[in-house]
């Protein structure tokens, strides 16, 4: 029989041909809400699903540079203003060959109900650009982003739209983006951009911040299994920021990291990867190389494998951490092999839909990204909020309120599976409860 929402999906395939990853994700929402739309037909009237799968604005533009050889390089750079119902856009940059309208469409549409979970006034956008900072030196990164930020400027503002950081953007390229955004509006108060580094406006503790409140989040999944963290052994994918992140929390909450990867393949340190070891994912990613073989050079305890996803290593619990489409069905497969006993998304996308039922089925709790990575963008807000008042806040003030969002974002989608008869299935309950905040605003404030 056919859904209420397969008239929205069909809408979506229609007018964004070639993006899958756009489809994908609004099937993967869209199925969740069908129970919602059945039970208020007031949304379905008043169009309120074919207004929320189209982006409020898409600007594209182009990004012209000068590399260090002298050559002139041009670059495609978008920000997509998805939904503003519930406050000012916001969501990150990413810097990467892959970013394409099907990237950055998906990626917005997604942040409009991370957003939405974490309670805080912000609506969803994505932003970035087809650039490869790999291999770039220091002054191209910095050309590139004063370049970018002289077009993107003029979109963004305190009560407009405040970019942030994403894959292959982080406090450096921030930094740079700030400096440009201050010269062009000749305002120096902290707004434009957030994610920017402690010395520049930025908030204490935002670099680890996704990360430590994935962990908050699992830790709230385990123990409404009666269950603990402690002793855990836990296999991550990624070093970046949010890996980074994730591994020194893991550490206070007693679990055991034992694997985590890179493009070049996967380390595999039984031991433990603790205390310096996990400061030295900090060393891979300076090294500008994207690879983490090194690590086995340095630390005896551990074994590098070449070209190989770490997913077939036995552990409790999975997490990833480093890049969308990273687990697919054939990794699903050995991750419910190795019987895990909870699966967490780290990075955005991480998971095909396919791959995620079949963990799911697996009867396997899942934690998904766009509730359990919300941390990031929570602390964002509070740095919008600490850069308005003009009072930093510290870092043990950040820890608390992250703990307590992530607690809420748990308990919300806990509440809204259950409202909904899925009891358990945080996958659904996050796209309800995140899809029910955005659709009351956007009701109230009627056809726009
Ligand atoms: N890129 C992060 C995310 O996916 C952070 C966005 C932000 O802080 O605005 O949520």
């Amino acid at each position: 029989m056919a859904r209420i929402v397969d008239q929205y999906i069909e809408i979506v395939k229609k007018r964004n041909p070639g993006e899958p990853e756009f489809v994908q994700t609004v099937e993967e929402v869209l199925g969740s809400i069908e129970p919602v739309l059945k039970k208020h037909p007031e949304y379905v009237k008043s169009g309120l699903v074919e207004r929320l799968i189209e982006p409020e604005r898409m600007i594209t533009f182009r990004v012209p540079w000068v590399d260090d050889k002298g050559k002139v390089q041009v670059n495609r750079g978008y920000r997509c203003q998805f939904n503003s119902a519930l406050g000012p856009y916001k969501g990150g940059i990413r810097f990467a060959p892959n970013v394409y309208p099907g990237i950055i469409h998906c990626l917005a549409f997604e942040q409009i109900f991370k957003n939405a979970l974490t309670g805080l006034p912000i609506g969803g956008a994505k932003g970035g650009a087809d650039f490869d900072p790999n291999g770039k030196s220091d002054a191209e990164i910095m050309r590139f982003c004063q370049s970018f930020m002289t077009e993107l400027y003029r979109h963004i503002g305190a009560n407009i739209d405040s970019p942030a950081g994403d894959l292959g953007v982080g406090g450096k390229e921030i930094g740079y983006m700030y400096g440009q955004y201050k010269r062009l509006t000749a305002s120096c108060d902290g707004s434009g951009v957030t994610g920017k580094p402690v010395s520049s406006l930025g908030l204490n503790g935002r670099t680890e911040a996704t990360g430590h409140g994935i962990v908050f989040f699992l830790k709230n999944m385990v123990e409404a299994n009666k269950d603990t963290l402690k002793g855990k052994t836990v296999v991550i994918s990624g070093f970046g920021n949010v890996a980074w992140g994730t591994a020194q929390q893991l550490e206070k909450e007693g679990a055991k990291l034992i694997a985590f990867s890179g493009p070049d393949g996967y380390i595999l340190d039984e031991e433990g990867i603790t205390g310096k070891k996990v400061e030295y994912f900090l060393d891979l990613r300076n090294s500008g190389k994207n690879i983490c073989e090194p690590y086995a050079k340095k630390f005896k305890s551990a074994k590098f494998f070449k070209g190989k996803k770490p997913w077939g290593v036995k552990a409790d619990i999975y997490i990833p951490c480093a890049m969308q489409n990273d687990v697919l069905m054939e990794s699903a497969k050995l991750i419910v092999k190795n019987k895990a006993k909870y699966y967490c998304e780290g990075a955005n996308m991480p998971t095909s839909n396919d791959a995620l039922e079949f963990i799911q089925k697996a009867g396997i709790p899942v934690g998904p990204a766009k509730a359990a990575n919300a941390g990031g963008v929570a602390c964002s807000a509070i740095e919008m909020s600490q850069n308005a008042r003009k009072m930093p806040v510290s870092r043990e003030e950040v820890d608390t309120m992250l703990y307590d969002i992530m607690k809420h974002i748990y308990e919300a989608s806990a509440n809204a599976a259950k409202e909904y008869g899925k009891k358990g299935n945080l996958v659904m309950g996050a796209n309800i409860a995140g899809f029910l905040a955005v659709a009351e605003a956007m009701t109230v404030q009627g056809i726009v």
